[in-house]
């Protein structure tokens, strides 16, 4: 496909989303990516949050943490370009530790994944002997290391179930925990690890809070840095203003914006959402970037969305950067056999569950 055809195919699905100028612009480079990618045996995933441009032209497969985990295990190219953060590249190369893996941004990171530490979830072991532990895909290897499974937004409450355990470790995000607490009916405490008297075991007396022994779920403070920016007083005034909009939140907003929307689920949950429901009018309440990629594809509905805020992270993944990857080899995502293989018995376990 030369220039000319790839901006008119973008244009299709882009024009109202992104300037012209910039369609141009991005369509040459889009041709560039394509041709390196043929040289080189590589795919590119992208991440449901990657901006229009990029995410419509460049990628072999787009979707969510976990069906990009999936495509990751399967190919059988030489090169995985991962078009998402860092925890995302390291997830394909556990999975698929003798392809090369390349993050285009060295420093697209995630505020959950840098919320918590392998050392952290070795104290938590220690102060809750025999507990199994759930670690979202938004850690990185080393704390997946030291988990039993992972989840992803869209299977936590399903994994957590299925350890049929009285008591988790849920970890590292405190609204996907509380919400999942408030999904399957169970009782969250959130520990400190400063020392203390050794607890008593869950499910044997007094009811109360750390101390004590009604808890079934034991959480940690992470938080997604875009998606805790929602409120209610959001939902309130956009509703004030269109009273027939249907509001989607992402399971990592506060249990208040959750119950205060008409449909919480993963991305993959709400892109579904918005094709299979007929309303004029949608809110979005997660990355703005993919808000533009639902509009994109259902130009049909009204798609609002509240774009005060971008992950900084997923942000610093361009076109150019992606075409740097390919040219330059860059950045390559190791992780340390014995890490590996930790953490690929947790993934793997997740994605049996499905
Ligand atoms: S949107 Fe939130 S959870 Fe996703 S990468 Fe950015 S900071 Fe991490």
């Amino acid at each position: 496909m030369n220039s000319q055809e790839m901006y008119e195919k973008m244009k299709a699905r882009l024009e109202k989303i992104v300037p012209d100028v910039e369609l141009r612009y991005k369509a040459e480079i889009a041709v560039e990516i394509n041709e390196l990618k043929k040289q080189k045996n590589a795919v590119i995933l992208g991440h449901n949050y990657m901006e229009p441009a990029l995410f419509y032209s460049v990628p072999d497969f787009t979707g969510d943490s976990l069906d990009l985990s999936r495509k990751a295990a399967q190919t059988d190219k030489d090169i995985i370009v991962f078009c998402g953060v860092r925890f995302m590249a390291e997830t394909a190369k556990i999975l698929n530790p003798s392809k090369t893996v390349l993050l285009p941004a060295e420093k697209a990171g995630c505020s959950l994944a840098e919320s918590i530490t392998a050392e952290d979830v070795r104290a938590l072991k220690a102060k809750f002997p025999g507990v199994p532990v759930v670690t979202y895909v938004n850690t990185y290897a080393d704390v997946k290391a030291e988990s039993d499974i992972c989840c992803t937004s869209s299977n936590a409450a399903a994994v957590v179930e299925s350890l049929h355990s009285d008591t988790v470790i849920f970890l590292p995000d405190e609204y996907l925990a509380k919400n999942v607490a408030n999904e399957t009916g169970k009782h969250i405490i959130f520990p400190t690890l400063a020392p203390q008297p050794p607890l008593p075991q869950a499910g044997e007396g007094v009811k109360g809070g750390e101390g004590q022994l009604d808890y079934q779920l034991i959480g940690w403070h992470g938080r997604c840095e875009v998606h805790e920016k929602f409120t209610v007083k959001d939902i309130e005034a956009v509703r004030a203003q269109f009273p027939d909009v249907v509001v989607l939140s992402h399971p990592e907003c506060s249990p208040e914006v959750v119950a205060a929307s008409n449909f919480s689920g993963s991305t993959n949950a709400m892109i579904r959402y918005v094709q299979q429901t007929k309303a004029p009018r949608y809110l979005v309440l997660t990355e703005c970037a993919m808000g533009d990629n639902i509009a994109a594809a259902n130009p049909e509905k009204d798609m609002l969305r509240l774009c005060m805020v971008r992950c900084p992270h997923m942000n610093t993944i361009t076109m150019e950067e992606t075409r740097d990857a390919l040219k330059f080899n860059r950045y390559v995502i190791d992780v340390p056999e014995e890490i590996r293989v930790r953490a690929y018995r947790a993934v793997q376990r997740m994605l049996e569950i499905g």
